[in-house]
């Protein structure tokens, strides 16, 4: 009890709660006259509240209250933490649940907004330990600039990260080369070491307060449906009591198996579409075609695959398998896969496949919905995977939540009252359209291309080959594309531009460049198609801008809708 009156004590102005707070389904009017008139007093509303615990509050006269739903609100926080004793509770400004990518430094960012009051921030997160997943170990020259923004740009530094200059892109065992323009880099690293160096930014950041704790449930409001904080269970040894955690505005950023997005998109929501799964192990010691750059393998019959270095002697290796996933992933890899890779790579593959466990990660597409509208849940934001997520084939997924912190950060200075829901609503819709130039780029890219490298029918085949010569010319066949893909260049309508200038250039590669072509004696020859094959060559060019259309149309609206 005491505990309750020190937070509504803090939480309530008297003034403004006394008003018009809780009406009692007994005794309405009386309580009704007596709350709308009377100065407020804690220990009155909580005895009430104890009295009567089925509380009516539609009777309340909103219409002479305007301010009513926030006064309800900071009540029933009140109400909650007295119901049970035992339970403890804190208030905060912001709640941020999962320490990851975006919940760190996002939690960083947001101490750093200059007040007059400094936020109160409490970061939940499940483990504090050092994560070992196959996920977030490339970040593109984009994603570094923006760590430098927020900054975090010593977070890759001390821990072995490896700088990475471009990508080398290898078809029927030909690569070609992909350099980041003016000399700019990215860098790899283990995904764990850079998750615990942004905590411990965000640790020391003034105002955070980092809790290892699992989030269980969004605790709403009874009569608005507000989220006004969140139950945990911190990870103490026998601790098996939920702690309750108050604050004006929950955001939750637990990543791509989010257990809270669809309470929070509601109707809005759309379900993450897995395109295939991707199979990790760490290579030892790997000579890649070109050092010190990303190396994507185009395999016939299947995924790419993806090859980067992530400290000094590992070299991360992720094998792209598509649903149903073969039973022997170690046979598949090694009797389909490593033929069609470099050769000096089948040695280390193999030692990898014999010592290191192999890993598995869905790769799903899940397009940005708008947060903030009237289907989705009040008091409550969705940060980084557990909102839109993208193939990880171009490794944009960090590059974007950095991207989405800088920009709500910036927006969230200007917010006068966290619990003015209008308010948090409208900077949510700036956000929205504000995230777009990156995040739809790389969003799109990372599909596209993956459709296109990934090609399972004739018509994408002919795409990926055209795809590859469109590198092979260079100049701003390259520059273009990889600035796209790494960030330096944030803009759909040049990512259309490049996509459609790869359609068409792959229908001339058809009608210009020598094919293998069976003989009758069984040799294959490479010939120039004449002209009587110009008919069926038509007809096939139509089909592949069709193809070309389906891939990306559908993508760019996803990102262009409105509602
Ligand atoms: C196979 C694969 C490879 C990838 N490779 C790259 C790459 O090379 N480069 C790149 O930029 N992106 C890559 N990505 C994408 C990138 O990993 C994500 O975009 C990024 O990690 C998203 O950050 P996040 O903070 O949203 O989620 P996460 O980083 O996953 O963080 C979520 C956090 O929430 C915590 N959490 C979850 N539930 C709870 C709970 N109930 N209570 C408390 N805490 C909770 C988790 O423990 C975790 O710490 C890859 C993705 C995949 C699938």
């Amino acid at each position: 009890m005491l505990l309750a009156l020190v937070t509504i004590g803090e939480i309530a102005s008297p003034a403004s709660i006394a008003r018009h707070v809780l009406v009692w389904r007994t005794n309405r009017k009386l309580a009704t006259q007596r709350l709308c008139s009377a100065p407020f007093e804690p220990t009155q509303a909580l005895m009430m509240a104890r009295a009567e615990p089925e509380r009516d509050l539609s009777s309340c006269r909103r219409e002479q209250h305007p301010d009513i739903e926030e006064n309800i609100q900071k009540v029933e926080r009140a109400v909650m933490v007295s119901s049970d004793s035992k339970m403890w509770s804190t208030t905060y400004d912001i709640l941020i649940v999962g320490a990851g990518i975006a919940g760190s430094s996002l939690a960083h960012a947001l101490s750093s907004i200059p007040r007059a009051k400094p936020l109160r921030i409490c970061l939940l997160e499940r483990s504090l330990a050092e994560p070992d997943r196959i996920v977030g170990e490339l970040l593109q020259p984009g994603g570094i600039a923006l760590l430098e923004k927020l900054g975090l740009a010593s977070c890759v530094k001390g821990i072995d990260a490896t700088p990475a200059y471009g990508y080398c892109v290898v078809l029927d065992g030909k690569p070609v080369h992909i350099p980041y323009p003016n000399n700019r880099a990215g860098c790899g690293f283990h995904h764990g070491r850079f998750i615990q160096a942004l905590r411990a930014k965000a640790k020391a950041a003034p105002n955070v307060e980092v809790v290892e704790a699992t989030v269980s449930e969004l605790i709403e409001c009874s009569m608005t449906k507000r989220v006004l904080g969140v139950r945990a269970t911190r990870k103490e040894e026998n601790a098996v009591e939920k702690e309750t955690f108050f604050a004006d505005l929950t955001i939750v950023a637990d990543g791509c198996f989010s257990n809270f997005r669809s309470a929070v998109m509601g109707q809005a929501g759309v379900k993450p579409e897995v395109k295939s799964h991707f199979v990790g192990v760490i290579l030892e010691d790997a000579n890649l075609p070109i050092p010190k750059h990303g190396t994507v393998v185009l395999v016939k019959g299947s995924g790419p695959v993806l090859l980067y270095q992530i400290a000094e002697h590992d070299t991360r290796m992720l094998v792209d398998v598509k649903a149903p996933l073969p039973s022997d992933l170690k046979g598949h890899i090694l009797n389909n896969i490593m033929p069609q890779l470099p050769s000096a790579l089948h040695i280390p593959v193999q030692r990898a496949l014999e010592n290191d466990r192999l890993r598995r990660m869905p790769n799903s597409f899940l397009p940005p919905a708008q947060q903030g509208g009237q289907h989705t849940k009040e008091g409550v934001i969705l940060v980084g995977d557990s909102w839109n997520m993208r193939h990880p084939l171009t490794g944009g997924g960090m590059m974007c939540a950095f991207n989405d912190v800088v920009i709500l950060r910036r927006l969230l200075a200007d917010v006068h009252d966290f619990s003015d829901w209008k308010e948090i609503s409208q900077l949510l819709h700036s956000w929205h359209w504000q995230r777009k130039p990156l995040a739809a780029t790389v969003n799109i890219l990372s599909v596209a291309l993956y459709d296109l490298f990934g090609a399972d029918d004739e018509s994408l085949a002919v795409l990926r080959t055209g795809c590859f010569k469109y590198f092979e010319r260079g100049g701003d066949c390259v520059e273009g594309p990889v600035s796209l893909l790494s960030g330096i260049i944030a803009s759909p309508a040049v990512l259309f531009r490049h996509f459609f200038a790869v359609a068409f250039y792959s229908i001339w590669v058809m009608f210009t460049h020598s094919h293998p072509v069976s003989t009758a004696d069984g040799k294959i020859v490479h010939v120039v198609p004449g002209w009587d094959a110009y008919p069926y060559l038509i007809i096939k060019s139509i089909q592949v801008f069709w193809t070309a259309c389906i891939v990306f149309l559908p993508l760019m609206w996803t990102e262009v809708r409105w509602w």
